[in-house]
């Protein structure tokens, strides 16, 4: 027998509160449509385990088991806020769909970041198989990523005892039940597996950026249920600008709280004071004048909804023109329930090709540091590689809606697409034929790992090539010598130099560290950190083959003051976009120059509390375990509601 290629579950599309509200409660229970896999009690299957320990009561629940036939047979369980089975099988679901949308805009399996065992020379790389999900993991009105255990865990709380929206006074809330909680946190994960330096907090729109596309996923997920969507757009009389719940995130968990902060992340619009719901307005200064990460963040969130609005209006200009016999202008009241139907496809689709867009886009990303600025330099360069035409207006639409925000991107001169598109720097003919050279000796590395389908054969074949890829790179058969080759690793962001050399006359000011001595004579050893190649099919038929290395190397520093040492790492390289194929070339590379001495200044002030607006406040808030300014989720999470 052939296995069947998916699995329906049965769950909600918005926090379980709206099922008990009038307008909702019909279209609140949907089908979640997921890879089939075989299952063993759990769920556990090939990317996830969930594992239903309750700390609190000291509690184990009875797994759930999909494949018996009477679950299999009617989509799952039932959607139940007092049945933990059906929690177990929510989480899996909720994940597995996240995982899904970024393994097809990726075009490639995902494996999870290894685990590291052990310190120092000691230190060993563990490949992992499942990310783990405890839904029931803390009695606390939280729910975050663990990257160290390699887990999503997931709070309960009893809400507060006056009523507020739809909770029922004082019953438990759940936050493994709503499904946007639950694609954030699974967006963290997958985010951190593709960029495990974006933790590395080096300026004010790195964690807000973690927080910001978590919160893009869960948004965008959400607009993939049509009959949701088709829901709303009747409700709103086919107007994406007026009030609908797919605007607002995890409604219900932000209900539950003391004091009623209305949604968790309600970035697109608020209640005025005759509490009626009123779009935001964007600022050019947005951007500028929210520091701290969870506004920054939200920022983000909105930019990418208004570019979504954009889209719809630009591509549904002429339905709706056709709907009103050419006036373009929808009436007040309802609106034909074809036009809402064609509307609402028109509307999932193009929520899911940016949000496709938008995980894409994170391989043109630099391998640390990232700003909002270089992402939207990400989304353009990517959608470039894969639709040339931009027939669809996706590019423009983010263009404008960055610009809206006050969102650019540095040394870039104007905002056109041909500026924004990342490029390669101009390669000496004995450099391209250098590239030429590692791109011919890494062909059948590369071949090795396109031909598994292994996850873990995937890990332990790319940890091969990165290896390889390391010997050619800096050993003796690299026919490039002395300034050569400094001039070479220059373009790709990093050195052949010691420190003493790095920032030119200025290295003399810095106190550079190694094992945590002085000492300005070591040369920063390059790390190859990852080779993954990648088919991706394009909006306009286009099948595009590449392979993606990220390269780095890191100095440390003793930037505090006399007497209280204060250890920074200061990291750059490059993201590496080449193709393969009958030209071996670099068609992008994303650099953050090690040699910057602005940018070590900026990352200095940064930590030390004078740049960026939120240091001291938030170093707090990510120190821990002795690994000061790593983004730690649990705090970060539960800042917003305590
Ligand atoms: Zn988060």
């Amino acid at each position: 027998m052939t296995e069947p290629v998916y699995r329906y579950l049965r769950g909600y599309a918005l926090d379980p509160g709206f099922s008990a509200r009038l307008d909702t409660a019909a279209i609140n229970e949907v089908i979640y449509r997921i890879p089939f896999e075989p299952l063993k009690p759990g769920p556990v299957g090939e990317y996830v385990e969930v594992f239903d320990f309750d700390p609190a009561s000291n509690c184990w629940y009875d797994p759930v088991s999909l494949a018996d036939e009477a679950i299999a047979s009617q989509n799952g369980l039932a959607p139940s806020e007092g049945n933990p089975q059906f929690h177990q099988q929510f989480v899996y679901a909720v994940v597995m769909k996240v995982i899904h949308h970024f393994e097809r805009a990726l075009g490639r399996k995902i494996v999870w970041q290894p685990r590291i065992d052990g310190t120092g020379a000691k230190r060993e790389w563990r490949y992992v198989r499942r990310l783990r999900i405890h839904p029931h993991a803390i009695r606390d009105a939280n729910a975050f990523f663990d990257r160290d255990r390699k887990a999503l865990l997931f709070g309960y709380f009893r809400a507060s005892p006056r009523s507020q929206g739809t909770n029922y006074p004082g019953g438990l809330v759940f936050s493994c039940l709503s499904p946007d909680i639950v694609a954030h946190e699974a967006a963290h994960a997958l985010l951190d597996s593709l960029h495990p330096r974006y933790l590395e907090d080096t300026n004010p729109d790195v964690p807000a950026f973690h927080e910001g596309f978590a919160d893009i996923v869960a948004l965008l997920q959400r607009f993939s249920f049509r009959e949701l969507v088709e829901h709303q757009l009747y409700s709103s009389g086919g107007r994406m600008d007026r009030y609908t719940v797919l605007g607002e995130l995890a409604t219900q968990f932000g209900e539950a709280l003391e004091g009623n902060r209305g949604a968790l992340r309600g970035m697109i619009g608020k209640k005025n004071e005759k509490d009626e719901w009123e779009p935001l307005k964007a600022s050019p200064s947005d951007y500028a004048s929210n520091a701290e990460c969870h506004a920054r963040g939200a920022v983000l969130v909105a930019t990418i909804f208004d570019a979504f609005q954009r889209i719809y209006n630009f591509r549904t200009r002429d339905l709706v023109r056709i709907a009103t016999n050419g006036t373009g202008v929808l009436p007040e009241g309802s609106i034909s329930r074809d036009l809402v139907h064609r509307l609402a496809g028109e509307a999932a689709e193009i929520a899911e090709h940016l949000l496709h867009i938008c995980i894409r886009a994170l391989d043109y990303c630099p391998p640390n540091d990232i700003t909002f600025g270089s992402y939207l330099r990400a989304l353009i360069t990517a959608d470039v590689d894969i639709a040339p035409e931009d027939e669809t207006g996706y590019r423009l639409a983010l263009i404008e809606a960055f610009r809206a925000r006050g969102i650019f991107p540095s040394r870039v001169n104007s905002l056109s697409v041909d500026s924004l598109c990342w490029n390669a720097p101009e390669f000496t003919s004995k450099e391209r034929d250098t590239i030429d050279w590692l791109a011919k000796k890494m062909k059948s590395d590369i071949r090795s790992l396109v031909e598994t389908r292994d996850r873990e054969e995937i890990y332990k074949r790319s940890r091969a090539a990165q290896a390889r890829f390391h010997t050619l790179l800096t050993g003796k058969s690299l026919k490039l010598g002395g300034q050569e080759r400094e001039d070479f690793l220059n373009k790709l962001g990093m050195t052949s130099r010691p420190v003493s050399l790095l920032f030119g006359e200025s290295s003399a000011a810095v106190r550079f560290l190694r094992n945590g001595r002085p000492d300005n004579g070591y040369v920063p050893p390059i790390e190859v950190h990852t080779i993954r190649p990648s088919f991706r099919a394009g909006r306009e038929g286009r099948q595009v083959e590449q392979v993606m290395v990220t390269l780095t190397q890191s100095v440390t520093a003793d930037i505090g003051q006399k007497g209280s040492p204060r250890n920074m790492v200061f990291r750059g390289g490059c993201s590496l976009i080449l193709s393969f194929g009958s030209l071996n070339t670099v068609e992008h590379v994303i650099v953050k120059n090690i040699t910057s001495y602005h940018r070590f200044q900026q990352q200095e002030k940064y930590r030390n509390g004078l740049g960026g607006g939120v240091s001291n406040a938030a170093a707090a808030l990510y120190s821990g375990g002795g690994r000061e300014w790593m983004v730690r989720f649990q705090h970060l999470h539960a800042e917003h509601h305590e």
